[in-house]
């Protein structure tokens, strides 16, 4: 990295030694949720905090479903800036991995363990990059806030949700640093570094549909089937052809990638919609999507049954309300006798990407790597952030870890681990972008 003028100097091989050891560690405390037990990974911050003179609160959810929170204070001049990051981790199918999930073990390159990448390894390089602006006595321009959260693996109501209602100015922040961002060696079959910073993400809604007719014996037809009700409204469904948005993050998306010659087609609205009728990825980055996932009905071959239900995993664009997708999908189904039972639900706002934060990314990971692709990005999986843009905070999915596809597929899957060099990469921009945001 280019070194600053008014920058302090940082003795990276020493740092980080100190991140891997304390990654390594961190992967060691099985917090796979359910059932979560997150308070083991708040005992393990906790006194790496306090070793540094640090205080910090708790804000236990019950169960031990416990959430961590450590404040450096600045001026006052500028408003906060968070680190946030959550403790839990999914669990593991032990069969399938090559080494122990939760070994912390270092191989071939390679830190491995649950939650290496998703997303212990970006806590630890928060932890790390807050623990050296206190150990450096560095002048805060806003205060740093390092917030590890609960229970987000499984929808956040023991985490983030909880901590919402609950203490809701503790979220007051400017900007955040969250997961959802970060490099892959290759994007659209070419290989050069692409940096996704998140700045929105698609909602998740997770429907039932519950048809209800009347029972019958199966060799007297009659038109009331709930079965027949709940086949006519999917197909009604699946027939319903929702219009394309093409967000200006997408159009930048998209331009950035196609001026770097990664994506060869046009960033057009048009272009987009039509390379979205053919490729399923670029497609549910435009519309809200609708996937069928259960059905269940019937008690015997020959009765007719009383009820019958579907769930539906529908994916909101950014901004689209949920009680507006359902009013529109009860219009589609047009049938008063098929209601739509609501099982989980998140929708998230969009940032914008004219910040001085996004400019600050940008220059770090250049700087870190030269021939970086930088583009603003939205995730279709859901993460913290949902609730911050909501409130009108800027939180940014962001990470300077490279990754290769192949590693990547370890996130929820099996052998999930980070290469040393990736995780250098990411405490290096963290850091430095922490440093530039914060110091005075
Ligand atoms: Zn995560």
């Amino acid at each position: 990295m280019r070194a600053m003028s008014n920058a302090p100097s940082i003795d990276w091989d020493s740092y980080l030694d100190e991140a891997i050891e304390r990654l390594c560690a961190f992967l060691r405390v099985d917090t796979s949720n359910p059932p979560g037990n997150e308070i083991l990974a708040c005992n393990f911050l906790g006194e790496i905090l306090k070793a540094e003179g640090i205080d910090y609160d708790l804000y236990d959810a019950g169960n031990g479903r416990v959430s961590l929170r450590a404040v450096l204070k600045g001026d006052g001049s500028k408003r906060p800036l968070m680190l946030l990051n959550h403790t839990d981790v999914v669990p593991v199918e032990r069969e399938f991995w090559d080494e122990e999930p939760f070994s912390g073990l270092i191989k071939d390159g390679h830190i491995w363990g649950r939650g290496a990448l998703d997303m212990k390894g970006l806590g630890i390089a928060e932890l790390m990059a807050f623990l050296t602006l206190k150990r450096l006595n560095i002048p805060l321009a806003r205060d740093v806030i390092f917030f590890a959260q609960a229970d987000e693996e499984c929808g956040s109501e023991y985490g983030m949700r909880f901590i919402e209602r609950e203490y809701p100015e503790t979220l007051d922040a400017e900007f955040v640093i969250n997961e959802g961002g970060g490099g892959s060696t290759e994007a659209f079959g070419v290989e050069r570094p692409v940096y996704s910073i998140a700045v929105s993400e698609k909602g998740p809604l997770w429907l039932r549909l519950v048809a209800e007719g009347r029972p019958g014996h199966g060799s007297v037809p009659h038109d009331d089937n709930a079965l027949d009700r709940l086949v006519r409204a999917m197909h009604r469904i699946q027939e319903w052809e929702r219009p394309m948005t093409v967000s200006p993050v997408l159009t930048e998306y998209f331009g950035r990638l196609n001026r770097a010659g990664i994506y060869k087609g046009e960033a057009t609205a048009d272009a987009l919609k039509a390379a979205a009728e053919r490729d399923p990825r670029i497609r549910a980055l435009l519309t809200n999507t609708i996937s069928a996932t259960t059905a269940t009905s019937g008690i015997k071959h020959n009765v007719i049954p009383a009820r019958a239900e579907a769930t539906l995993d529908v994916r909101l664009l950014p901004g689209v309300r949920p009680e507006e997708f359902e009013a529109e999908l009860t219009a589609v189904m047009d049938d008063p006798k098929v209601r739509i039972e609501r099982v989980h639900v998140g929708w998230s706002d969009t940032n914008p990407f004219d910040t001085e934060m996004f400019r600050v990314m940008e220059d770090v990971l250049h700087e870190l790597m030269e021939d970086a692709v930088v583009v603003p990005g939205m995730t279709v999986g859901f993460t913290d952030s949902s609730v911050l843009r909501n409130r009108g905070t800027i939180s940014y999915g962001f990470s300077g870890g490279l990754t290769t596809p192949n590693v990547a597929r370890g996130v929820h899957g099996h052998n999930e681990r980070v290469s040393i060099e990736s995780f250098r990469l990411n405490c290096q921009a963290v850091w430095e972008v922490t440093r530039r945001m914060c110091a005075k």
